[in-house]
């Protein structure tokens, strides 16, 4: 399992690790970057640990490009042939008063204090070019067996940052790994320290968790675990069709419409603001949920009218109802074709404005907007209808029926 992984290392990783031992020091590598080697994957960057003090580092590597990402944390962002590679001193951290960040961070010059502080024991190697793999708590075999395990006591871990709950939870969700029985007992028993950690990291979870290739593993830990209020608050979720999660395509909102289709829009739109997401966010996933609560259109007019109403998400409301059992393939066809040969007509692009029905028939202001979706949906029955003087007789005959719009 690790005999290549020496020659899967890009020399500028190497170029880094060379220069600390030049100076005496050692860099391993470590974290997920390990992890990922060892899984035949390619890592999408390479985090190094070191015994060198970040002053140490900082002459080090005085010849490089240098960005001291969290140097008050020993962490050196250093520029390898234009490659950032995070190079982090040995560290032990220091209390956790609030199951949330450490009190302080101290350092240390050995590696097997820095290992043990860290969340999963296949988070928890280190490998040096020359010595090879570190493995104080058998990652590798957990690795190779496919399970996600606290290092150390589960529950004391837990406790003393809450985030591994969810970390391990996306990890299962990213991996594809069972999470350890222990384990996912201690994160049941210590699931009220979710109560203190950052809307915005819990969020950064969720979608990590949510667009992974086993998200509906990763959900399944989450609900076992009991965790599911500290994550989406009081809306109910879908959970007897999770299945289906993995086969949707790999969009946070999207899965989480999916998870969350029956709730209210309200709802929604409260617990994403809870949990701090960005609005297109929030509008994605209420749109959605917006569109499943329209029925299937059965004919050209309905379809223009759901793919105007829902422009931005209509092929996406169809692929959750699709994934519910729902058959949507003739309705799919019509909203395709509606939305590419321009029948769709928004209200911007009717032959008429506003201004024109109010200057030459009188509508009111305060009326206008009625008037144009009402020829908007006569266009939608009749697309040939969309020129100036038909519209404008139109709109005439229906000032003419009903006085409230003059
Ligand atoms: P990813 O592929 O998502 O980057 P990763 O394992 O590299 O996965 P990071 O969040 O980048 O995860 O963290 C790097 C390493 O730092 C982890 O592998 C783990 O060893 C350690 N770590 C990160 N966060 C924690 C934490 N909250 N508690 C303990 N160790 C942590
Ligand atoms: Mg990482």
């Amino acid at each position: 399992m690790e005999h290549n992984i020496g020659v899967r290392i890009p020399p500028y990783v190497y170029a880094v690790t060379d220069a600390l031992e030049r100076a005496g020091h050692r860099g391993y590598l470590v974290g997920g970057s390990l992890r990922d080697l060892l899984l035949g994957k390619t890592p999408h960057d390479y985090d190094l640990t070191t015994d060198a003090t970040p002053e140490e580092m900082l002459a080090i590597f005085s010849a490089f490009r240098v960005i001291p990402t969290g140097l008050k944390h020993g962490t050196l962002t250093v520029l390898s042939e234009g490659q950032p590679i995070e190079v982090t001193t040995h560290r032990v951290d220091g209390d956790y008063r609030d199951s949330r960040r450490p009190e302080s961070v101290s350092f240390t010059r050995r590696l097997e204090e820095d290992l043990s502080r860290r969340d999963f024991t296949v988070n928890a190697m280190a490998w040096h070019p020359v010595t090879g793999l570190v493995d104080l708590f058998s990652g590798k075999a957990d690795l190779q067996n496919r399970v996600l395990r606290a290092v150390g006591d589960p529950a004391a871990r837990f406790t003393e940052d809450a985030l591994r709950i969810l970390r391990a939870f996306r990890f299962s969700a990213q991996l594809d790994f069972e999470i350890e029985a222990n384990t996912l007992a201690a994160a049941g028993l210590t699931r009220t320290g979710l109560g203190r950690i950052s809307a915005e990291r819990i969020f950064g979870e969720l979608t990590r968790l949510l667009t992974s290739p086993a998200a509906a593993r990763g959900m399944r830990g989450l609900l076992a675990a009991g965790c599911e209020a500290y994550v989406f608050s009081d809306t109910v979720l879908g959970v007897n069709d999770l299945e289906g999660l993995d086969a949707l395509p790999v969009e946070a909102p999207l899965r989480l419409a999916f998870l969350l289709t029956g709730n209210t829009v309200d709802r929604v739109r409260t617990l994403c603001r809870t949990l701090k997401a960005p609005n297109a966010f929030s509008d994605g996933v209420c749109g959605l949920l917006a569109a499943l609560e329209t029925p299937l259109p059965t004919t050209p007019y309905e379809a223009r009218r759901f793919v105007c109403t829902h422009w931005h998400c209509f092929e996406g409301a169809l692929t959750l109802r699709a994934a519910r059992g729902e058959d949507t393939a003739f309705a799919a066809e019509v909203c395709k074709r509606v939305a590419k040969n321009g029948t769709a007509i928004e209200i911007r692009r009717l032959a008429v404005g506003g201004r024109e029905l109010q200057e030459q028939l009188g509508v009111r202001p305060a009326r206008t907007g009625a008037l144009l979706a009402r020829l908007q949906d006569l266009c939608w029955q009749d697309p040939a209808r969309n020129k100036k003087a038909v519209l404008l007789a139109l709109a005439a005959e229906i000032v003419k029926k009903e006085k409230d719009f003059v």
